[in-house]
């Protein structure tokens, strides 16, 4: 069952405001089953409303509409309704006096032009508004193109297609789908469970390639892959006409996944790779030292600090903005002349000789090390920034490489993530022998 949302305003076709409206919608709708196919967003223009609407009736089942109820003359969505569907406009006495008692209630007397809120097309229902002037409508549309009440009992009810006119104010369109359109979808006919995996360590090609024939479209359970902040995940949906059927599929398909991405794969669900690290260090008893040049400059302080249970498990975080000089090196508790006896160009040597230090002094399992950032223009004119990031163990230090070009706040984000992941790729393998503490 296909569900459309179309956003109307030219504030939004403009540029100035974001349409948050079809993000909330498709995500309610999604949860009663209806897979919304297309979102539209529109100018305050008659043309091309009146032909969107005719036009989503022939591809849905169900069509949600917000904005253009307002009472100036911008404010279309009533005409562009009524012209669409060849229905005259009829002024709902109901409507119009709860508009004017809303007016009273705020002391104010109401403007003439407010009077066409109560507007609506003939066949059709009122959608109360609880919070604001602007009153919904919803229509039924046969499939052969009549408008009708949606209380009206026809036949071919379930063939056609259901509009729901919503007001654009996100507080005021909330409320009244919750209260007064969900209640009509609730019988999609289709159970829907959607669930995500989290994986970290490679890209969304080598993830597609891994996945093989799970990410083929038309499957069910459907395999989407979407990338953010160098972090992959796996969105399983499963549809049915059962919850059981829904959840069984959803389980086993969710398996595959696993099975196939292997250790990539760090959490279920909304888990951040933080917390899964700091879960492994916690149920391990295990305590971690962050030191940050600039290459992830905070980022791994940060993220572990976002509760107390987290920043439990560090037992000490620096971060070191600038150069590696001789004062940077005695806030960490190093010796700069024992630094400079060991190669300090060579950064694996000082990372080596931090995480020495700092286990010693604050007597932690591990140390996270990260180097400052270093941009080289390649030929192409493109700049490559590049770092290192050090997972340090009782036993050795291993270094890690991540260079990127772009965003530095991303290039942070990919190498305190590669940090972490390496850390609990460690710890879960147990591939080092040091003291388990
Ligand atoms: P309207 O119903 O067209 O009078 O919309 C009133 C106000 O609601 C607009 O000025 C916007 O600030 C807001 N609005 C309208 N449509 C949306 C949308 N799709 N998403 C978020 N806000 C919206
Ligand atoms: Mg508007």
């Amino acid at each position: 069952m296909f569900a459309e949302i179309i956003a109307i305003g030219s504030e939004l076709t403009c540029g100035s405001k974001l349409d948050t409206n079809s993000q909330w919608l498709s995500r309610e709708l999604e949860v009663l089953g209806w897979t919304v196919m297309r979102h539209t967003t529109l100018a305050d223009d008659l043309d091309a409303i009146v032909s969107e609407f005719r036009t989503a009736v022939t591809r849905a089942q169900v069509v949600l509409i917000t904005g253009g109820l307002g009472p100036t003359l911008d404010d279309i969505t009533r005409d562009a309704l009524g012209l669409a569907f060849d229905q005259r406009l009829i002024r709902d006495l109901q409507s119009l006096e709860q508009i004017e008692a809303l007016f009273v209630a705020r002391g104010r007397e109401m403007p003439a032009r407010n009077r066409r809120q109560a507007d609506r097309p003939e066949y059709s229902d009122v959608l109360v508004n609880t919070c604001g002037t602007a009153p919904g409508i919803l229509m039924r549309i046969t499939s052969t193109g009549a408008a009708m009440s949606v209380t009206a009992d026809v036949p071919d009810a379930s063939q056609g297609c259901l509009i729901a006119v919503m007001p654009g104010v996100p507080a005021e369109m909330r409320p009244m789908f919750e209260q007064h359109v969900r209640p009509v979808l609730l019988d999609s006919g289709m159970v829907l469970r959607r669930a995500v995996i989290r994986t970290f360590g490679f890209g969304e090609s080598d993830a597609e390639q891994l996945l093989g024939d799970l990410t083929a479209r038309g499957r069910n359970p459907e395999v989407g892959i979407t990338a953010s902040e160098a972090v992959i995940s796996l969105w399983v949906t499963a549809r049915s006409q059962s919850v059981e059927e829904a959840e069984r599929l959803s389980r086993e398909t969710c398996q595959l996944v696993r099975e196939r991405l292997g250790d990539a794969v760090y959490a279920d669900g909304d888990d951040e790779l933080h917390d899964v690290v700091a879960e492994l260090l916690k149920s391990g008893n295990r305590s971690v030292a962050l030191v940050e040049g600039a290459a992830t400059g905070g980022q791994l302080a940060m993220w572990m600090s976002e509760n107390a249970t987290v920043g439990a498990v560090v037992k000490t975080a620096m971060v070191i903005p600038g150069e590696w000089d001789a004062a940077a090196l005695r806030m960490l508790g190093v010796e700069p002349r024992a630094a400079e006896n060991n190669h300090p160009e060579d950064w694996l040597t000082l990372a080596t000789l931090v995480s020495e230090t700092l286990r010693h002094n604050h007597n932690v399992d591990f140390v996270l090390v990260s180097s400052p950032f270093y941009d080289e223009r390649l030929d192409s004119g493109v700049i490559m920034r590049r770092g290192y990031v050090a997972v340090s163990t009782v036993h050795d230090i291993q270094s890690f490489d991540v260079s990127m070009s772009g965003n530095l706040a991303i290039f942070r984000q990919r190498a305190a993530r590669t940090a972490l992941n390496r850390l609990r790729l460690m710890i879960k393998h147990e591939s080092f022998l040091g003291n388990a503490g």
